[in-house]
């Protein structure tokens, strides 16, 4: 599946392994830019077909459920283009080639010339294997591009520190040591309506409720973020406040 402005460059670009990741990790920035006139995009690794409920659809067809939600979510957060990937497994990516995905990855972003891409960190968040995959091969597509000099300004990994749910996560350091903390309460709840377009996804429910009664309190929501290149060395004096 891909649609959108083929014809623009720049921008913010979000890639991950799984329908969902987009929304729990960085759905408010990718918001924020959308709404600052930003190009926004989503390349997705699977279509999430492993993800399935109990008594679901069969696994062929729970993939298009699972990419509709995606597209409701992608629609709620305010992406130009979401891109699934063809030929990955859901659960499968440690077992695919790494060489095709960092060449298929290198691909989309060459044609597409982000100024800012946001990925997984070393751990993941939650350690998922597909998650430590996409992660580690962006980073790979990347460096392959600087070589020709067509690396995006910035890549930033997830580092859900700033949650208004319990920090339930065993993050690698790199995930801990945040050195952005983007302010989101403005799209917040776009946020959790993006959350909630996954609606075959049970686990998504802990993160709602922990945004929504952020939100009926009058808290300022954030998302974390750490710049992985260039790097920012440490100690980092303050949290930047914009990823793009
Ligand atoms: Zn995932």
């Amino acid at each position: 599946m891909s649609d959108g402005p083929d014809e623009l460059i720049g921008g913010l670009a979000a890639i991950f392994a799984h329908p969902d990741d987009e929304s729990f990790g960085c759905a408010g920035a990718l918001a924020l830019a959308h709404d600052a006139g930003r190009v926004t995009r989503l390349l997705v690794a699977t279509k999430g077909e492993a993800g399935m409920p109990e008594g679901g659809p069969p696994e062929g067809s729970f993939g298009d459920v699972r990419e509709r939600e995606l597209v409701t979510a992608a629609q709620t957060i305010g992406l130009d283009e979401v891109t699934i990937l063809e030929g990955y497994a859901d659960g499968g990516l440690a077992e695919a080639s790494f060489a095709q995905l960092v060449d298929d990855i290198a691909e989309w972003l060459a044609s597409r010339r982000p100024d800012a891409v946001i990925t997984f960190g070393s751990h993941g968040v939650t350690g998922h294997p597909d998650h430590v995959v996409i992660g580690s091969a962006v980073r790979w597509a990347v460096e392959r591009l600087a070589e020709v000099g067509r690396a995006p300004n910035a890549v930033y990994v997830v580092s859900p520190v700033f949650g208004p749910g319990p920090n339930r996560y065993d993050l690698s350091p790199e995930e801990q040591g945040a050195t952005h903390r983007v302010e989101v309460t403005p799209v917040a709840e776009r946020k959790v309506a993006a959350l909630e377009a996954h609606a075959s996804q049970s686990d998504t429910a802990e993160e709602i409720a922990a945004l929504r009664s952020a939100i009926e309190a009058g808290l300022p929501i954030y998302e974390g973020y750490t710049r992985v290149r260039p790097a920012v060395p440490a100690p980092h004096p303050k949290f930047d406040a914009r990823i793009w």
